[in-house]
């Protein structure tokens, strides 16, 4: 009989952000198809009772909650301490968690104080012959493997992104209160603060329906001899004000820069797609100015619906990789989009 325990850190207002809520619903649907097992949910930060009011009783038989002003910050060593009383507490045999950055750095030293096991990046769960499975991705997205342990306690971190949210769960709820010693020695690490970019530099949004793709075409020499990097900005920018697309790069383009030449000044190499780059999971994609080349391509796997604006009919993406390509000046067709998204009000 599994004891799955959901375990989640509270934003700094006391909320759950999506990826709990996802790994939550993960949850919920493996707990399904396991005849006999208990669904735990198990919260910690400096506040909780918002995220137990998210969440209600969200068909958990159990929410524990680990409250302390010293949860706040994202910490190993006292993130660390709470998510194992947590777990302690619920006796988990599997524990679901975000793959955030703050329960990614801490779970797997968690997992080892506990004697268990802990696989990071997990796309899917499900139930074969009564075993628990858990899918992952190899070699840069190229392969997926489906794997099994028999080894308790278990712990999970599953992909932001990879699963369906939680929903329609609100609702009146109370939480048993865990608590957390705290020692001296676990505050040594102190967090001075968050930098973060402004709003409208933030380019990079998971969320986002659409990803659109700046390749290196837009610094080069175009047909009247001249290169035109601050219109293409300006083309660029104006797209992602008025769709919230998320803004993915190719590698070239982001190269450019330690090259010394004319780079879009707002792209960095975070923002590269690719075998190299990252694997995002929009649902449609737009390309722009990039040739389709496959280390490129191949970070286009989840990317349901793919078009491109390419001058070369001959290009990768004409080859098979993109559903429609039109072959076009991107800096004309990209104006006339624009044109058309303003007067329809973005
Ligand atoms: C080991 C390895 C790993 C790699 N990993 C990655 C990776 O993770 N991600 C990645 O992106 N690449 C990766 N690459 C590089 C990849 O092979 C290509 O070199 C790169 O994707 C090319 O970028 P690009 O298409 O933007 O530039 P280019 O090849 O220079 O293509 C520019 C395109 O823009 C078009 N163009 C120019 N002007 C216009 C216009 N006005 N309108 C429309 N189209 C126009 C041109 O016709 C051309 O097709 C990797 C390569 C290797 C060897």
């Amino acid at each position: 009989m599994e004891t799955l325990l959901v375990l989640a850190a509270t934003e700094a207002d006391g909320s759950l952000a999506r990826p709990a809520l996802e790994a939550l619903g993960a949850a919920r649907t493996l707990a399904a198809s396991l005849p006999g097992s208990t669904l735990v949910v198990g919260l910690f930060g400096a506040e909780t009772d918002g995220a137990v009011g998210r969440i209600g009783r969200a068909g958990a038989g159990r929410i524990l909650a680990a409250r302390h002003p010293d949860l706040a910050v994202s910490r190993y060593a006292t993130d660390s301490l709470a998510a194992e009383a947590l777990a302690r507490a619920a006796g988990a045999t599997l524990v679901l968690a975000p793959g955030t950055s703050r329960m990614n750095r801490c779970l797997p030293g968690v997992a080892a104080r506990l004697k268990g096991r802990a696989d990071t990046h997990v796309t899917g769960l499900g139930v074969i012959d009564g075993a628990v499975t858990a899918n992952r991705w190899y070699y840069r997205q190229r392969m997926e493997g489906v794997l099994t342990r028999s080894h308790r306690p278990w712990f999970l971190l599953v992909d932001p992104g990879s699963q369906t949210a939680a929903e329609g769960i609100e609702g009146p709820a109370s939480a048993e209160t865990v608590s957390v010693e705290i020692p001296e020695s676990a505050r040594r690490t102190t967090v001075v603060g968050v930098r973060e970019p402004a709003v409208d530099a933030q380019t990079i949004r998971p969320d986002a329906a659409l990803l659109l793709v700046a390749g290196a075409g837009w610094t080069k020499k175009q047909a009247d001899g001249q290169t035109h990097v601050p219109e293409a900005e300006q083309l660029i920018l104006g797209f992602l004000r008025a769709t919230r697309a998320s803004l993915g790069s190719s590698k070239s383009l982001v190269d450019l820069g330690g090259e010394g030449q004319a780079v879009l000044s707002f792209l960095s190499h975070l923002n590269q797609i690719g075998q190299t780059g990252s694997t995002p999971r929009h649902r449609k994609g737009l390309s722009t100015c990039c040739h389709g080349e496959e280390p490129h391509t191949v970070g286009w796997r989840f990317v349901a619906e793919r078009r491109a604006i390419s001058l070369d009919p001959n290009c990768g993406w004409a080859r098979g990789k993109a559903d429609v390509l039109y072959v076009a000046d991107a800096f004309r067709v990209m104006a006339l989009v624009n044109n058309l998204l303003g007067s329809q009000g973005g």
